[in-house]
């Protein structure tokens, strides 16, 4: 028996975070003056992929922007706090897609601070349902909270028979899955949430199955929520496409114990020993996967890879052969979908408490840069993307006239250096200011 088994891609948890005390009411929302918000000298970037406009502007007026363009096209400066870019990059708030916690204004503040307007957490109890309403932490502004609420699975399907927390909503049969997403829609629910999964630590747990999935999508499309599945096995991949899920959220290359005993071990020697570890995957352990990233392509199903979550691969510092080629499967996997014209959306899968922090993911940014995408393919997979796969991208995402005012400002461009999205020198939610570097802010005219 080889030491192999499967891919070492970590089982992907959800986190429950109970609700917390000692947190303050919210004072209400905040009164937006009826002046202009106008923010100039810098280069801004829309979300979009267009052209840069270099000196360019962004007006706010109360929770909308009202105008974005080059400076010399806009005169009117009557009523308006003038906001200096500092030659900096003007874009739409970042949207953290994949998140778990979400529930917390305290981690909302966080992310904000970090220049994250909204996050939206994909999986959690049915209790928390309620404080994503809060927007406010005491006086201060939180990021967006956008949420599923709890996973649609079996009756005793993972990923809460296996964490035994409370983020199962089990379904039985496709009337119980109709009732569950009408439910969770009149609770609120941004998104529906689904989970496809049934092997973790070797044992075999029960999975939706092809009915109760597609009831699931045709009841939450008739209520236009869109469904996000984790899908992290190639093997389930298929089952996902042909529901017609919404999005994939992880990267589907986990190899299960099952497929791996169904192989001889020269295949699996073969396999890891390959200078091109990515197309045997293709061609020999799954034949059939690039046709259905093609299916998911022309279907317009987003991937929403979370590379962040595979951190023990990325952060191995003396890597194993398994390592590696686990590494190169997933990243070619999200840069294949990327060549074929695939969507692809930023999500971190944060979960506190196991290291990773809460604020702008650059480490996520440079991992999708990894696997193909350009700077300003990954801006726009955390800016417009993002805000489709959490069902707001008719308000969220980009900075047009009519939009929702989330923008922030960074110092620098990140076209060129991706790490200047972690100098966030501004942060504007809803038409509110919520951070500024000193000095940028004028008086009223
Ligand atoms: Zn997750």
């Amino acid at each position: 028996m080889s030491t192999y088994h499967r891919l070492p891609i970590a089982a992907v948890v959800v986190l429950l975070l109970v609700a917390g005390c000692g947190e303050q009411a919210s004072p209400g929302p905040t009164p937006v003056s009826s002046g202009q918000i106008i923010i100039t000298n810098g280069t801004v970037v829309d979300g979009y992929g267009s052209e840069p406009i270099r000196d360019g502007i962004v007006v706010i007026v109360e929770d909308r922007i009202v105008f974005v363009g080059k400076a010399s096209e806009y005169s009117d400066r009557t009523h308006a706090q003038v906001i200096n870019a500092r030659g900096g990059t003007i874009l739409p708030g970042i949207i953290d897609a994949h998140v778990h916690g979400g529930s917390d204004p305290a981690i909302r503040r966080e992310f904000l601070i970090g220049g994250v307007t909204a996050v939206c957490d994909l999986g959690f109890p049915l209790e928390a349902m309620a404080r994503f309403d809060q927007d406010h932490l005491g006086q201060d502004l939180v990021a967006r909270g956008f949420r599923a609420g709890p996973i649609l699975t079996a009756p005793g399907g993972l990923p809460g028979a296996a964490l035994h927390e409370n983020v199962n909503y089990e379904v039985g049969t496709p009337d119980e899955a109709r009732a569950a997403v009408v439910d969770l829609y009149n609770r609120g629910a941004d998104v529906i949430k689904v989970y496809l999964h049934e092997e973790d630590g070797g044992v075999i747990y029960p999975m939706l199955g092809e009915e109760e999935l597609a009831a699931i999508v045709e009841e939450a499309h008739a209520r236009g929520l869109l469904v996000r599945a984790h899908a992290s096995c190639a093997s389930l991949l298929g089952m996902a496409v042909r529901a017609g899920v919404d999005t994939i959220e992880h990267v589907p290359a986990n190899v299960t114990q099952a497929e791996y005993q169904s192989r001889s071990e020269s295949q699996w020697q073969g396999f890891l020993q390959s200078n091109d570890p990515l197309q045997v995957f293709f061609a020999e352990i799954y034949p059939q996967y690039e046709a259905q990233l093609q299916t998911m392509v022309e279907a317009g199903i987003v991937m929403v890879p979370t590379l962040d979550s595979y951190k023990d691969l990325f952060q191995a510092s003396n890597p194993t052969r398994q390592e590696e080629v686990g590494m190169a499967i997933v990243l070619g996997i999200v840069g294949r979908f990327h060549e074929l014209g695939g969507i692809v959306a930023l999500g971190t899968d944060y979960i506190i408490d196991t290291g990773m922090e809460a604020g702008m993911p650059v480490g996520e940014m440079e991992k999708l840069s990894m696997a193909g995408l350009t700077p300003m393919e990954v801006i726009e997979a955390g800016t417009r993307h993002s805000a489709y796969v959490c069902g707001h991208g008719d308000e969220l995402g980009t900075l047009e006239a009519g939009m929702l005012a989330d923008v922030i400002v960074v110092d620098g461009d990140p076209l060129q250096d991706l790490q200047a999205m972690s100098r966030v020198i501004l942060v504007i939610k809803n038409g509110e200011i919520a951070v500024i570097s000193e000095g940028m802010l004028s008086a009223d005219e």
